[in-house]
C-alpha cells in the first residue's frame, strides 16, 4: 500500500493508484472509475494515453442524449428558471473557485468557504477541483505548445473536448497541486467525483415529484426538472465553459502579445461570466479580475467584490500598475 501523506508537498502521488494489466480486469477497472476515480487502468502501451477512452466518454455522450428527453417530459418556466439558475451559481464556482482561487491562487478563503465552492464546483460534472486545476497549471505553463492538454492547434475539437477523454486527460496530476493536495476533503472530492453530481440529479428528481404532488400549480414533475435543471444545464455549462480552451484561442483580439494564441473575446465573457478576457488572462494570470477595464464585463469579478465585502472572501489581488501601463504603451495591433 503506498503512503497516504506525502513525504513532501512536490512530490505528492495518487495514493489510491492501482494498475491493472488483465484486459478483462482492466475493462473492470474502467467501470469502476466511473464512480471511483482512484481505479486506474494501464494496457502497458504508453501511446495509449492520447487515445479516446471510449468506456469513460459513455456518461459523457450519455449526457448529450438525455437532453433529447426535452421532448417528451415537456417544458415550464419553474423547469427553466432551474436550468438558468443551476447554470449561473454553477458557471460562477467553476469561473471564481475551480479557475482563479484553486488554479490561480488569487484571493483568499477560509476552509469551508473553499469546501462549499469546491462541493459546488463538483457539481458541474467538470470533475474535481484538483483534476480541474492541476490541468488548468499545465495549461498556462505549456499553452499552445505540444504540452498544452488542449490546445487548438491540435485541432478544435480536441482542444474542445476530446482532450479530457483521453487516458493521460483523465490523470491527475499530483505534482502541480501541492498547496490544493494537503486538504483531504479535496481529495475525496476528487477520488468520488460523481457522487455530487448523481446528488443534485437525485435531489432535483426528489423537488419535481414533491411539487408534481403537492405544488401542482408550478406545472413541473420529476423526470421533467431532471432532465432541464440536470442534463441540458450542465451540458451546455460544460460547452460554454470549453469554449474558453477552444474558441478562445482562436477568435477575439489580442491586446498582449502573448507567446501563446489567447484572446479577448466579449461574447465569450458574457456567457462564461468574465473568463472571455482570456489574452488578458494570460498576459498576467495572478490577478482575481479578467476584465481589465470597466467596460470589460466580468460577473465572476463583481460577484467576488460583493463575497468579499459581505466578508466571505478576501485579499482579491487587483491587476498591477505597470499591466496598464504595458497596456497602454506596448500593447499588441
Ligand atoms: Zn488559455
Ligand atoms: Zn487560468
Amino acid at each position: 500500500m503506498p503512503p497516504r501523506t506525502p513525504a513532501a508537498p512536490d512530490t505528492f502521488v495518487d495514493p489510491h493508484s492501482r494498475i491493472a494489466h488483465h484486459p478483462r480486469q482492466a475493462w473492470l477497472s474502467a467501470l469502476r472509475r466511473w464512480f471511483d476515480t482512484s481505479a486506474t487502468t494501464s494496457s502497458g502501451n504508453e501511446h495509449d494515453g492520447e487515445r479516446i477512452d471510449w468506456l469513460r466518454a459513455l456518461p459523457f455522450a450519455g449526457m448529450h442524449a438525455a437532453c433529447l428527453l426535452v421532448l417528451w417530459v415537456g417544458v415550464s418556466w419553474f423547469a427553466v428558471t432551474a436550468c438558468i439558475a443551476l447554470y449561473a451559481i454553477r458557471m460562477f464556482a467553476i469561473t471564481a473557485f475551480y479557475h482563479r482561487y484553486f488554479s490561480h491562487r488569487t484571493f483568499h478563503a477560509s476552509r469551508p468557504i473553499q469546501f462549499v465552492f469546491a462541493l459546488i464546483g463538483a457539481a458541474s460534472v467538470q470533475r474535481g477541483p484538483l483534476w480541474w486545476a492541476a490541468h488548468h497549471r499545465r495549461h498556462h505553463r505549456h499553452a499552445d505548445t505540444p504540452d498544452d492538454p488542449h490546445s487548438p492547434r491540435q485541432g478544435f475539437w480536441r482542444s474542445h473536448a476530446g482532450w479530457f477523454l483521453t487516458r493521460d486527460g483523465f490523470r491527475t496530476d499530483w505534482s502541480r497541486i501541492p498547496d490544493l493536495a494537503k486538504y483531504p476533503e479535496l481529495r475525496w472530492l476528487d477520488r468520488f467525483d460523481t457522487l455530487v453530481p448523481l446528488l443534485l440529479a437525485a435531489a432535483l428528481y426528489a423537488l419535481g415529484e414533491a411539487l408534481a404532488a403537492w405544488a401542482p400549480m408550478f406545472g413541473t414533475n420529476g423526470p421533467q426538472l431532471l432532465v432541464w435543471g440536470f442534463f441540458v444545464s450542465t451540458v451546455v455549462l460544460f460547452h460554454a465553459t470549453v469554449t474558453i480552451n477552444s474558441l478562445a484561442h482562436r477568435f477575439g483580439r489580442r491586446r498582449f502579445a502573448t507567446r501563446d494564441d489567447s484572446r479577448n473575446n466579449a461574447w465569450l465573457a458574457v456567457i462564461t461570466f468574465g473568463e472571455g478576457w482570456h489574452n488578458n488572462h494570460h498576459f498576467f494570470p495572478g490577478s482575481a479580475r479578467q476584465g481589465f477595464y470597466w467596460w470589460e464585463v466580468d460577473l465572476t469579478w463583481y460577484g467576488l467584490r460583493l463575497m468579499a465585502a459581505l466578508g466571505l472572501v478576501s485579499g482579491l489581488k487587483p491587476v498591477p500598475a505597470w499591466v496598464f501601463e504595458h497596456a497602454r504603451t506596448d500593447a499588441a495591433p
